[in-house]
């Protein structure tokens, strides 16, 4: 049970909201943490990402796989529900938008016929919770399996970049996840997975006490962070007034993080010094080579 920080006049400290997104966002680029979480009206953001269609089409497919009944849980069954949910954003033409859509059936279809239809998850698309003294949690798991009496986290990935299982030991959104659905089930979780469904590879680790404490208490330091500039800009920024408006203490508070990352950013269009910093990509260019 968590205990509440108490507060200078005896009241119990409202405690953080977040989810690990937000606290990577925060990581990433501060700045981009602000228009996305804080600038209202919300900055324009930039097209859609094919990557991204890719990458929901197949998720919501194989959420849609495990709520069939077991015995309709075929390769081929999953091929209709990719091709019933397709959604064509982000991508170059029709054209590409039909190859992408074939290539994905084909890429769920085969990770289904590794899985046994009759085993049960835990849960599918569940949303985990939990408290600290500072923070509360938030996140959707795509799926929860429990196996040996043990809850494992499944996370499934599509991008192109195959994953090792130190991906899987440092994610801070799967230590979390393994955290909160342990305490939620009253069950051990410490087995973290990436299925990363264009090369069929997992990615494993086993956390400890110790490793999931040391996340928590590192999304507790990046929520204190987030907090205070959260803070701030209650404080200093009259509702409307931020988008787009050059201001020095406004961009100590929230300063841009140029990198790489800058060519996939969906608010660069709003940041001169990310677009200085590596050149807009197209809409499709991060969907893998080969599937
Ligand atoms: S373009 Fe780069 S620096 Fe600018 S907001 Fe996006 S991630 Fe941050």
């Amino acid at each position: 049970m968590a205990i509440e920080q108490l507060g200078f006049e005896g009241m119990p400290k409202r405690l953080y909201p977040c989810t690990p997104s937000r606290l990577n966002t925060w990581l990433d680029c501060p700045r981009r943490y602000r228009m996305t979480y804080l600038d209202r009206p919300k900055p324009d953001r930039g097209p859609p990402w094919a990557h991204n269609s890719v990458g929901a089409s197949v998720h919501n497919a194989l959420a849609g796989w495990w709520r069939l009944p077991a015995t309709d849980r075929t390769p081929e069954s999953a091929g209709r529900l990719l091709e019933r949910g397709w959604l064509t954003d982000g991508f170059r033409d029709a054209a590409q938008s039909a190859d992408w859509r074939q290539r994905s059936r084909a890429m769920v279809e085969r990770y289904v016929a590794g899985l046994d239809p009759a085993d049960e998850p835990v849960g599918v698309e569940r949303t985990v919770s939990m408290k600290t003294h500072l923070i509360t949690v938030q996140g959707r798991i795509d799926r929860l399996d429990r196996r040996h009496g043990e809850l494992v986290v499944v996370d499934y990935k599509t991008g192109r970049r195959p994953l090792t299982s130190d991906d899987a030991r440092s994610s801070l959104a799967l230590a979390l996840y393994a955290a909160a659905s342990g305490r939620m089930m009253r069950a051990p979780c410490r087995l973290v997975e990436l299925h990363h469904l264009p090369t069929g590879e997992v990615a494993v680790w086993e956390h400890t006490e110790d490793s999931l404490d040391r996340h928590l208490r590192r999304a507790e330091d990046i929520a204190e962070e987030c907090g205070q500039a959260d803070e701030w800009y209650r404080e200093h920024i009259a509702p409307g007034a931020a988008a787009g408006l050059p201001h020095a203490e406004f961009d100590a508070m929230f300063p841009p993080r140029t990198g790489v990352l800058c060519g996939w950013c969906d608010y660069a269009r709003h940041c001169p010094e990310g677009r200085a910093a590596a050149p807009a990509r197209d809409p499709w260019a991060a969907l893998p080579d080969e599937v």
